[in-house]
């Protein structure tokens, strides 16, 4: 489920040794830690808060729907100077066997209603027996209802929907449920974990259920921004990394004055 990656040392700033009430930070990948058209895609500041967090004892965890070859090719042409100590990856969904073999007889009459009504792509892959990539957001939502109104009537099946993208997964093997089994592994409570995410499918760990703090940047979806103000997170003013780094000095300037020299290059 998650791959442990290699905590990088050195080239942070030193001296930073405080007890910190974060423990652990969950973020979304595409359009919160990672802005794929923005140059830089990672802003510098961001990467040295979190590689200044990890000098503290801070656990960074890459939760996201890519595989995780996709993903490592991506990280590795961002030439970032922090890595991630874990990584959560589609691959997550390979244990749904059992529960797709129950929805499998049903794949041609959903494809077909979609195919009927709708210029979009269905196609299985080696994690989900429905996957769908619509053509605007507009037919995405439509077909993301008649899904729901599907997966109401089998246990443990849910909609993952991110952006034009959705996929049939077990309800059990969420982002937000993986976040929470590294947490247990580590011996660290909800209470010290902090999730950042832009949209539908990071609503699983962008809950008090997971995490105790939430953060969303400028350019997540308003679904996904009313979510995380309703349980007293933090909405950034700016977009993806930027928004962030907002949100994590947001939460620890009360403890750490946390901000100064933040965007040092030191
Ligand atoms: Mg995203």
């Amino acid at each position: 489920m998650a791959a442990q990656a290699r905590k990088l040392r050195g080239s942070v700033l030193t001296g930073f040794r405080m007890s910190l009430p974060i423990k652990i930070i969950s973020t979304d990948f595409d359009g919160t830690f990672f802005a794929e058209f923005e140059n830089p895609p990672v802003p510098g500041e961001l990467q040295r808060l979190i590689g200044r967090l990890q000098e503290g004892g801070v656990h960074w965890v890459i939760n996201t729907g890519r595989d995780l070859s996709s993903l490592l090719e991506t990280l590795a042409r961002a030439h970032l100077c922090v890595r991630p100590d874990y990584l959560v990856v589609v691959e997550r969904e390979q244990a749904h066997e059992e529960l797709f073999a129950r929805v499998r007889a049903d794949m041609p009459r959903l494809v077909s209603w979609v195919n009927q009504r709708f210029d979009a792509a269905v196609y299985e892959d080696a994690y989900s027996p429905f996957c769908l990539i619509a053509e605007n957001h507009a037919d995405a939502d439509l077909i993301h209802n008649y899904l729901n109104e599907y997966c109401a009537g089998v246990p443990n099946l849910t909609v993952v929907r991110n952006d034009v993208y959705a996929r049939f997964s077990h309800r059990a093997y969420s982002k937000g449920t993986a976040l929470s089994e590294i947490a247990r592994r580590l011996g660290v409570s909800r209470d010290h974990v902090l999730a950042a995410g832009d949209h539908l499918n990071d609503l699983p760990m962008l809950s008090r259920e997971h995490a105790r703090w939430l953060v969303a940047p400028s350019n997540a979806v308003e679904l996904v921004k009313a979510e995380v103000r309703r349980q007293e997170g933090f909405v950034s003013d700016q977009p993806h990394g930027y928004g962030v780094a907002r949100g994590l000095e947001f939460f620890l300037e009360p403890t750490a004055r946390f901000a100064t020299n933040l965007n040092s290059e030191t």
